[in-house]
């Protein structure tokens, strides 16, 4: 039998990673979980190991990774303990491993999903950040190495599996008129304007359907989610902004849908569960079961569609307006939004302070071309430190 595939999981303790680590627990004979890395949460890499024994295990902190390499030693692990982020950027181009799993959250998970990708491995991507911010040169190094790239995000997920295997000839040339990428609208779907400008980090990271980590609930409470994901169809699929069509679908069970020429639509339906598009990338031509439960339409009964309102929310204008941009504009919008997320999690801004922060900065910024990844890096470093200040002069506690 052939050997299983080495996987390095970039962000193991995060919702992708832990549900990825959960449909490779379930196919041993494919599947080995090769490198780990978190950010904080030692504890549970620890565990991972444990039950994984990977070859390496990564964390950020030089004394984190000295106590984790001591129990390791006493567990009699096989596992080497690297740190620092350049460890990532390693572990995502070891020439022995096959798939790397980029979850990583935010800009920080930049370097290492392009390091994957620069040494041609099979990219599961869910960090959309990278492509937000430097998709011309990701997608680049894509092509340049042989790399196989799949999505990871449900709704591009979804996308790709409605699509024919040629189009990355153009969407023209196979017949697509549009992507339909879906929305469940987040907790804030029916709140007046007067009721989002109370709203409480508790109540925004209650999401209705997905069980998923802070910021990226926070994103998809406020459209910014579905932004970004318009900037990342963009590039996956190379369509324009006017071939992308937001739809509001509350059940989330459709995860999106592609539109033909002669007017057929096709779209992926499921119950929302990553664990169904990890699966799917992991295993990517062939299928695998992945422990999500079969979809029953009769319980599902109805699914909804409405138009979005960026009046309500204006992020899903903003991120529109970047991608129109070009160049590094859609990289200070990511920045801006990670700062802004960050500040009303920690109850420094109000809900809607954050795509008027967002607009501040990226109407005042310089926009330039994003032809290398330093123009990109510095678009970033510029954005969080004008976004820091938008705070410090404007923030209104929530
Ligand atoms: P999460 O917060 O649950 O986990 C993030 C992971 O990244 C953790 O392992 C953490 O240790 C690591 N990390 C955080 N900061 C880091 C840093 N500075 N350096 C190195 N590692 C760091 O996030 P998540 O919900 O799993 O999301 C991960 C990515 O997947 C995001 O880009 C998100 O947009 C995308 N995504 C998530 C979902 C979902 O259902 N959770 C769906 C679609 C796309
Ligand atoms: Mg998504």
């Amino acid at each position: 039998m052939a050997e299983p595939h080495k996987v390095t999981v970039l962000g193991s303790t995060g919702s992708i990673g832990v549900s990825t680590l959960d449909v490779i627990a379930r196919h041993p004979d494919r599947y080995q979980a090769y490198a780990l890395t978190a950010n904080s949460r030692h504890e549970v890499l620890y565990e991972q190991c444990v039950q994984f024994k990977p070859r390496y295990a990564v964390v950020l902190d030089e004394q984190g990774a000295v106590s984790l390499s001591e129990k390791i030693k006493t567990a009699g692990l096989p596992t080497e303990v690297l740190t620092g982020a350049p460890a990532l950027e390693k572990v995502a181009s070891l020439p022995e491993v096959d798939a790397v799993m980029a979850a990583i959250v935010g800009a920080a998970g930049m370097r290492s999903a392009l390091a994957a990708a620069r040494a041609g491995k099979r990219v599961l991507l869910a960090n959309k950040e990278t492509l937000v911010m430097a998709g011309h040169l990701f997608m680049e190094a894509v092509h340049k190495h042989g790399a196989t790239l799949l999505p990871i995000d449900s709704e591009h997920n979804a996308i790709f599996q409605c699509m024919p295997a040629s189009f990355p000839q153009g969407l023209a040339s196979v017949g697509v008129t549009k992507i339909l990428l879906t929305a469940s609208g987040g907790p804030f779907r029916n709140f007046t304007q007067e009721q989002l400008s109370h709203v409480t980090p508790e109540q925004a990271l209650n999401h209705p359907n997905w069980v998923m980590g802070p910021k990226i609930t926070i994103d998809s409470a406020t459209l910014m989610n579905k932004g970004l994901e318009v900037i990342e169809a963009h590039w996956l699929f190379g369509a324009e902004a006017n071939q992308i069509e937001v739809v509001i679908h509350p059940q989330s069970v459709v995860h999106s849908m592609v539109q033909y020429n002669d007017g057929s639509v096709l779209a992926e339906l499921g119950n929302p569960d990553m664990r169904t598009p990890i699966a799917h990338a992991l295993a990517w031509p062939e299928r695998i079961l992945s422990g999500v439960a079969p979809l029953d339409l009769f319980a599902t009964a109805r699914l909804d569609f409405q138009r979005p309102d960026t009046q309500r929310f204006p992020c899903l204008r903003l991120a529109f307006e970047a991608l129109k941009l070009e160049g590094t504009a859609p990289a200070i919008l990511n920045a801006a939004n990670e700062i802004a997320v960050n500040a009303f999690l920690q109850k420094e801004i109000a809900f809607m302070d954050i795509p008027q922060l967002i607009e501040d900065v990226l109407g005042n910024s310089c926009i330039q071309p994003a032809e290398r990844i330093e123009d990109v890096v510095d678009a970033d470093d510029l954005a969080r430190s004008a976004a820091q200040e938008w705070i410090k002069r404007k923030g209104a506690p929530c």
